[in-house]
């Protein structure tokens, strides 16, 4: 049941007298829970909490949170369609997509627990001592991931499930060892609330420490800032917005002890048609784009909102193609009415740039919140000169670069801003051909795709998901796949430790059996 309260470990708290609700685009109306925000104190109490259960939580053994994570799928799954209708009814997503994406958060919860259940995810990494060593003796070094502390995570408004309350970043900081506060979004806070209830059944369930989680309410951005300043909490993880991200990494450099921010944020997931593809199938490759522009209504983060190709009769037809596929699709529903007034402004501001041909607008009335798709075209040059071209417009819109030649589609890849994904449509042996072209986009995107679409995160341990700024604040990490567990980690020596007062991790015995690596050499045996 959706009560509107805080979760501050495990009590249930609504101290403040701010409230809001939650809204349903469909229907166009307010959904009926009330959700209290955070106060102060219960901000402080949760970050105390944190810090508490922290003590105990970085000790806990990889077997015991591998039980609470996989724990933490089973109460999701337990919340069967009181979840799925709750999803629904705070995004207009349909039902297929709330269970693929609960589909995807179960995954993620069972493959972090897979990982540390298994263990060698620590990087055990030994030097052991050499006393005859000259001219001085070689002390006895070992290496593991030792977690950060409490993380902050902020949820986007697109992922309710899969890169919110119990996505990505809670289940990596959990793997980690790293207690969690989720900075509940708004725009889905019942659905956010049910995953908490989840989550802290399962903490319960499992005799996690008290504080291993918390998810707070909030209308604004005021909890959020505060969680980022105190100094309790150690890392932040955001999937949102450049603003947001933004502003979220500033404020946290700017604390007497600055903490790393992993935000993942918009991209606008260059596509690059090269000429033999847009010769032999531009329209194939056309209506392929109509789909994958709209899909969700564009409210992916690797949306193709940027298409570049060099003029050509294949690129004159593959433009009059999209447009005229796009405008067949049947307008959906976007996720808030702020989410589609955001749309709204963006569209107006890139359509009302000179240079900028509208190729395609739905034009018949739509429902309320419902997003009128768009195609434009702008000349290489225009796009170089105006960044405001470059804008991310969050929903069914891209934008076609029409260049004059090869030299001017390398260079204007070069100077775009980093991104999610890039792709390359190509035929024959093109992408030898353009070797350069392939170099420039390799060096601004996370994940560069041969002949597809950017649209769909596959989860798996080979993925990136980030990339040079501003698609997120530190291209060294993903946020998707078991790798993303690193960010919540920091490497940590142990020098001549007693052998019985080592983590089982770094014990000569390897009473784990993992994956180690003893002077140089991996292996999985005991040290003599
Ligand atoms: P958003 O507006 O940035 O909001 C994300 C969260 O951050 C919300 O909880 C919001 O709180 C908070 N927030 C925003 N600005 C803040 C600030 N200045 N200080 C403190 N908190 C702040 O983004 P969204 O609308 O949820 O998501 C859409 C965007 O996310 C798109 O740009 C999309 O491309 C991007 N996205 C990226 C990925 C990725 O993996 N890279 C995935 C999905 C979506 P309030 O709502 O309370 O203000």
């Amino acid at each position: 049941m959706v009560t509107g309260k805080n979760y501050i470990g495990n009590q249930l708290s609504a101290k403040g007298n701010k409230t809001f609700q939650t809204f349903n685009p469909e229907l166009n109306k307010e959904n009926s829970p009330i959700f209290t925000e955070a106060t102060s104190e219960e901000i402080e109490e949760a970050v105390h909490l944190a810090s508490e259960a922290f003590k105990e939580f970085s000790q806990v053994s990889g077997d015991k949170k591998a039980v609470f994570l996989n724990a933490i799928a089973d109460e999701i799954l337990a919340l069967d369609d009181l979840l799925v209708q709750t999803y629904c009814s705070e995004t207009g997503l349909p039902e297929g997509r709330a269970k693929g994406e609960r589909g995807r958060t179960i995954g993620q919860l069972r493959s972090f627990a897979n990982l540390v259940a298994e263990g060698s995810w620590v990087d055990a990494t030994i030097d052991t001592a050499d006393a005859n060593r000259e001219p001085q003796p070689k002390p006895d070094l070992r290496k593991f991931n030792f977690p950060l502390g409490p993380i902050v995570v902020f949820g986007a408004s697109n992922f309710p499930l899969a890169y919110s309350t119990a996505g990505g970043d809670t289940a990596a900081a959990f793997a980690a060892g790293c207690p969690v506060i989720v900075k509940s979004h708004p725009m889905h806070a019942g659905t956010g609330e049910l995953v908490a209830s989840a989550i802290q059944k399962a903490a319960i369930k499992t005799n996690m420490p008290n504080g291993v989680f918390s998810n707070l309410n909030s209308s604004g951005i005021e909890v959020g800032q505060k969680l980022v300043s105190n100094a309790g909490v150690k890392a932040v993880g955001f999937t949102g917005s450049i603003k947001g991200g933004r502003a979220l990494y500033d404020l946290a450099a700017k604390r007497e002890e600055p903490i790393p921010v992993f935000a993942e944020m918009g991209s606008i997931n260059p596509v690059v048609l090269l000429p033999k593809a847009l010769e032999n199938r531009a329209q194939d490759i056309a209506k392929t784009y109509a789909g994958s522009i709209t899909l969700a209504t564009g409210q992916f983060c690797t949306n193709p909102g940027l298409i570049l190709g060099v003029k050509s009769e294949g690129l004159t037809s593959f433009i009059d193609t999209l447009s005229n596929e796009i405008v067949k699709i049947n307008p959906s529903v976007m996720l808030h009415p702020n989410i589609k007034e955001g749309y709204l402004k963006n569209k107006e501001k890139v359509v009302s740039q000179d240079g900028v041909s509208v190729t395609a607008n739905y034009s018949e009335v739509v429902q309320d919140n419902y997003a009128q798709q768009a195609v434009v075209t702008v000349k290489g040059e225009d796009f170089l000169q105006n960044t405001t071209l470059h804008l991310e417009v969050f929903g069914p819109f891209s934008m076609v670069i029409q260049c004059e030649d090869e030299k001017q589609l390398e260079h204007i890849i070069s100077n775009l801003e980093g991104q999610l994904t890039g792709t390359i449509i190509a035929d024959n042996n093109e992408l030898e051909t353009y070797r350069n072209i392939v170099h420039a986009l390799q060096d601004r995107v996370g994940r560069i795709i041969f002949n597809g679409v950017p649209t769909g995160v596959e989860v798996c341990e080979s993925m990136v998901h980030g990339g040079p700024y501003p698609a997120s604040t530190d291209s060294r990490f993903t946020a998707v796949g078991v790798g993303s567990i690193k960010r919540w980690v920091r490497p940590f020596s142990y020098q001549d430790w007693p052998n019985n007062l080592l983590p089982d991790a770094l014990k000569n015995e390897n009473p784990l059996g993992i994956l180690r690596s003893v002077n140089g050499i991996k292996s999985t045996g005991k040290i003599d």
